[in-house]
């Protein structure tokens, strides 16, 4: 029996986004659990997809005791203000401290995190770690397939982990995948590590596992384990992080160094054969409106449009109407426009009351180009306080807590909007607020790629929408200045030149 610390500090930055992280964020629940401190952790995340859940049960059934620190995420948002990270960092490495003679730890981190000061939070809390613990204690670190992974993580940490799917339905596996892994280490000693990167970037929407080419490179990442390689991983990067080391990069680790290279290098051979199978249509507001209402016809299940752009879950502020008003103007039928974070308007729904009438300026409160609220009078057709249980596979065992929620219908269209955001990733999110999903003509959602895990069986066609938000589709449209010059910002495109 070892004697495992674990803990976790999730972020996923965009440092495009006009809003920071702050302290407060990380302490309170959203789609996620809260801060979490020492003991809580061994109960709060039981069932829950998270890597943390996952590690837990798996390193308690393989008997060894753990030593739980302190946990905690906040949306996607830009960077970590620095009061918050320094507050954090310090209280996670100040319980490792405390704990006497350990044998290794555990991080759930994301691996994208960018601070107020560094460029790469995760690197500078493992050097820091490191430094605390000295050069051979193994430190797992399980990863989210955005983790933009650089050579201090590498440096620092024992071995890398990172989930394999997208929507990320293994998340807890990942966990799971690190506990064999930190096992192993304790028992066998260090491993031989290879990193490789691609010149080029890939964009968020075509990422998804559920459709090739990833479905097949992670099919190649999990059969490379195998022999001499006892871990392989490859992360997409998350391209909206202007960093020099944004993108995708490959992980192995085996026991040779031998080993480690060559399953790194056949990986990279097969991503970059893949490069231009990474490019996929996009629509224009009105016209993936036009097409949904004519196909809407025929159709039998529901025409999803994907608002991705503004997904929060890339650290979009979830308030930009462009799409909405392309339906309202587009004489949609049967529409649900969902989520759209907006607490000053879901209270005044409230006040109101089901059944009332409103005259309100919804959404756009974040500003920035092109996003203005959109001015209507809206029928208030139900309310709810943001608090129920998640029923999709992304959020699966989870505990949304939302804010207080309304439905306001217009036309033909309904806006289901909510006080905390989070991306439309889950079908409770709308019968939360009396919507069934499957009975709609259009779901528009504020996603990427996540509502696929949940919405896609239900999903006559998807459609990529390009409406206003913080997350371009296109990377070139990204004003990057730290990136790396010699990159590809999108599949097949020029070398960025700075
Ligand atoms: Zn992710």
């Amino acid at each position: 029996m070892a004697r495992f610390a674990i803990g976790g500090f999730q972020h996923e930055t965009n440092t495009f986004a006009p809003v920071k992280a702050s302290f407060r964020d990380f302490e309170i629940a959203d789609g996620w659990p809260g801060l979490t401190r020492g003991e809580a952790m061994l109960t709060a995340f039981a069932g829950i997809n998270l890597p943390v859940a996952g590690f837990i049960d798996a390193a308690r059934k393989q008997g060894h005791e753990l030593l739980p620190t302190l946990w905690c995420s906040a949306s996607p948002s830009a960077e970590v203000r620095t009061d918050a990270f320094e507050k954090i960092v310090g209280e996670l490495l100040q319980r490792i401290g405390a704990l006497g003679k350990i044998d290794g730890i555990y991080l759930d981190l994301h691996g994208a995190m960018v601070t107020e000061d560094h460029q790469d939070g995760e690197g500078e809390l493992l050097e820091r770690l490191r430094k605390q613990i000295g050069a051979e204690l193994p430190i797992v670190v399980s990863l989210d397939l955005h983790a933009n992974i650089t050579e201090r993580m590498i440096k620092h940490a024992s071995t890398l982990v990172v989930c394999r799917t997208y929507p990320h339905v293994d998340l807890a596996e990942a966990g799971e995948a690190s506990a064999v892994v930190l096992d192993c280490l304790t028992r066998q000693g260090p491993l031989f590590k290879a990193i490789r990167r691609t010149e080029f970037l890939v964009p968020l929407i075509s990422q998804c596992t559920l459709i090739e080419p990833a479905s097949g490179i992670y099919r190649a990442v999990a059969e490379a384990e195998q022999g001499d390689v006892v871990s392989a991983s490859f992360a997409f990067g998350f391209p909206p992080a202007d960093i020099a080391e944004c993108g995708p990069a490959i992980v192995t680790y085996g026991t040779s160094q031998r080993a480690a290279d060559e399953a790194a290098d056949r990986l990279l051979a097969l991503v970059n054969a893949k490069e231009a199978a990474f490019a996929g249509k996009i629509w224009k507001p009105d016209e993936a409106v036009s097409y949904a209402r004519a196909k809407g016809n025929s159709a039998t299940k529901p025409i999803v449009l994907a608002d991705t752009q503004d997904n929060p879950g890339a650290g979009g502020t979830s308030d930009t109407v462009g799409l909405l008003r392309a339906l309202i103007d587009g004489r949609a039928e049967g529409v649900v426009f969902a989520n759209l974070c907006d607490p000053k308007s879901a209270e005044a729904a409230h006040r109101a009351g089901v059944g009332a009438q409103v005259s309100l300026a919804i959404g756009g409160w974040a500003g920035g180009a092109g996003n203005t609220p959109y001015e209507g009078t809206f029928t208030v057709e139900a309310l709810g306080d943001g608090n129920f249980p998640a029923t999709g596979p992304f959020y699966r065992g989870n505990r949304m807590q939302l804010g207080p929620m309304a439905v306001l219908k217009k036309d033909g269209v309904r806006v289901v909007l909510c006080s905390r955001k989070q991306q439309c990733a889950d079908q409770a999110m709308l019968r939360h607020v009396g919507i069934e999903p499957s009975a709609q003509k259009i779901l528009a959602l504020k996603s990427s790629v996540h509502f696929r895990a949940d919405f896609q069986p239900i999903a006559e066609e998807i459609l990529i929408v390009a409406a206003p938000g913080t997350n371009p589709v296109d990377n070139r449209d990204l004003p990057y200045k730290r990136i790396r010059k010699g990159i590809r910002l999108m599949p097949l495109a020029e070398p960025f030149k700075g």
